[in-house]
C-alpha cells in the first residue's frame, strides 16, 4: 500500500525505528510522546545482532558502529572474582553474520531521532483513541486529535492504548529484582575493554559492558522483595555495598566510582504474553505489548524487529490496514510471547526465585563450553525477521 498516513503514539526505541522505517517507504507519520523532553530510561542497552540488522536496514549501520562499544568476549566470574567461562563472541559474529553492538541509550535516540526526517510532537499525552471503518484518531488530555489510517501503540510497559487492543486490563509483573545501572569511564582495573565482564553469586549480578566514547554501561542486580525493593535508601552507595560485601574489588571500585546523579535504579517489570497485538487499525508495538525482563538484552530488539514486519506487511500487500495488521500479528506474536517467557525464565535462574536451580546454573557456566554459550544466543537472534 502506499501513501498512508501513520500517528503513533510514543518516541521510545519502538516508536521511532517505525517512524524512520515508515518515512522511508514514503508514507505521512506523526510521532507523538507525552514527555516534555526526551530522555532515555536506563543508560545503556546492549543491541544484539538481530537489533543491529534491523539498524542496517535503515542505513543506519555506520552510526550505529561508531556509538556502540566493541564486545569481543564474554567472560563469567565468581563473586570472588574467579574466571568461570572465558567466551569468545567470535563464534557468535560469524553464525549470525552481524556483531551485536552495546551502545549508550541516549546515544541510541539521538541516532533515531536524528534519522526520522521529521519532528517528534512532544507534551502530547494520548489519553484514548476512536476508530471507524476508515480511519482511527489518538485523543491527546489536550482535546487534541491526530488521525490517520493506522495508530501504533508504540507507549510502553504502561500503555494506554492496550486495553483498547485486548478490551482487558493486563497489569505489569514485578520481576522480583532491582536493576541500578549507568555509565563509568572505562578502565582496565574494572574490566578489560574488549569484554563483557558478569560478576554472579548469592542471586545477584554485575555487569559491565563497553559501549562508545570510552565508557563502560554497568549494571547491578538484586533480588528483593517488591515492597523492599520500592524502598529507595538515600545513600545508593551505601546501599550497593551492603548487597556487594566481599565481593571482588573490581565491583569495589565500580560502586565507588560511579555517579549516585546519573545512576537509575529500577525495579524490573515484565507483560504478558498477551494473547493479540492488533485491534482494526491499530497495532502494539514494542514494550507495550511484550515488555520482557532485560535478561536476555532483547526488548528492544524486539521492538526493532516489530517495526520491520509491520513496516514491510504494510508495504508488500494490498488488501488493507486492518489486513496487513493481522499479517504482522500472525508473525510476531509467537516470536515475542516466546521472549518474554525465556527472558523471565533466565531471570529466576540467575536472581535465585528457585535457589537450587541457581547453584546447578553457576555450575553449569564453569563446565559448559563457550560454543554452547554463544550457540544459544545465535539461536535467539536468528529466530528473528532477519535471518
Ligand atoms: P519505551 O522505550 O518505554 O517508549 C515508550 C514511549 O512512549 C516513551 O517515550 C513514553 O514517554 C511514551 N508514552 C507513554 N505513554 C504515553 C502516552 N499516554 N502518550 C504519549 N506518549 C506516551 N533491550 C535490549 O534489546 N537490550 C538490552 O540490553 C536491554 N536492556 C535493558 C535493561 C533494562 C534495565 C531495562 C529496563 C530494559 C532493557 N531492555 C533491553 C528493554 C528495552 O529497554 C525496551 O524493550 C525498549 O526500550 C522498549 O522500547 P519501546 O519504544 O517499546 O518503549
Amino acid at each position: 500500500m502506499n501513501h498512508l498516513k501513520v500517528v503513533i503514539i510514543g518516541a521510545g526505541i519502538g516508536g521511532l525505528t517505525a517512524g524512520i522505517a515508515m518515512r522511508q517507504i514514503g508514507y505521512e507519520v506523526e510521532i507523538y510522546d507525552r514527555v516534555k523532553q526526551l530522555r532515555p530510561v536506563g543508560a545503556g542497552i546492549s543491541l544484539w545482532s538481530n537489533g543491529v540488522k534491523v539498524v542496517n536496514r535503515l542505513g543506519l549501520g555506520d552510526r550505529i558502529a561508531k556509538i556502540g562499544g566493541v564486545m569481543n568476549r564474554m567472560e563469567y566470574l565468581s563473586q570472588q572474582g574467579e574466571v568461570l567461562n572465558d567466551i569468545s563472541l567470535r563464534p557468535l559474529i560469524d553464525a549470525v553474520g552481524q556483531r551485536p553492538y552495546p551502545v549508550a541509550r541516549r546515544d541510541l535516540q539521538q541516532m533515531l531521532l536524528d534519522a526520522f526526517p521529521g519532528q517528534v510532537k512532544l507534551n502530547c499525552k494520548c489519553i484514548g483513541l476512536e476508530e471507524n471503518g476508515q480511519s482511527v484518531t489518538a485523543l491527546f488530555e489536550d482535546g487534541y486529535r491526530a488521525s490517520g489510517d493506522l495508530l501504533i501503540a508504540a507507549d510502553g510497559i504502561r500503555s494506554v492504548l492496550r486495553q483498547h487492543v485486548l478490551q482487558a486490563e493486563v497489569e505489569p509483573r514485578y520481576g522480583g529484582y532491582v536493576n541500578w545501572n549507568g555509565l563509568v569511564p572505562i578502565n582496565s582495573d574494572l574490566a578489560a575493554d574488549d569484554t563483557w565482564a558478569i560478576y554472579v553469586g548469592d542471586h545477584k549480578r554485575v555487569s559491565l559492558m563497553p559501549v562508545g566514547e570510552g565508557r563502560f554501561y554497568f549494571f547491578f542486580d538484586v533480588p528483593l522483595p517488591a515492597a523492599e525493593a520500592a524502598n529507595a535508601p538515600d545513600d545508593m552507595r551505601a546501599e550497593l555495598a551492603g548487597y556487594f560485601a566481599g565481593w571482588a574489588q573490581p565491583v569495589q571500585t565500580l560502586i565507588q566510582r560511579l555517579d549516585p546523579a546519573t545512576t537509575n535504579r529500577l525495579l524490573i517489570h515484565d507483560l504478558g504474553p498477551i494473547e493479540r497485538m492488533v485491534r482494526g487499525r491499530v497495532a502494539l508495538l514494542g514494550d507495550s505489548a511484550h515488555a520482557t525482563c532485560p535478561d536476555l538484552g532483547q526488548g528492544g530488539c524486539q521492538a526493532m524487529e516489530d517495526a520491520l514486519v509491520l513496516t514491510n506487511y504494510l508495504m508488500t500487500t494490498n488488501l488493507g490496514v486492518e489486513d496487513a495488521l493481522r499479517r504482522y500479528e500472525a508473525e510476531r506474536l509467537e516470536r515475542v510471547s516466546e521472549i518474554v517467557i525465556k527472558a523471565r525464565k533466565r531471570a529466576d535462574q540467575i536472581h535465585g526465585k528457585d535457589p537450587e536451580l541457581t547453584q546447578q546454573w553457576y555450575q553449569q557456566l564453569r563446565e559448559e563450553s563457550p560454543e554452547a554459550v554463544t550457540g544459544a544466543i545465535a539461536k535467539t537472534i536468528l529466530g528473528g525477521p532477519l535471518h
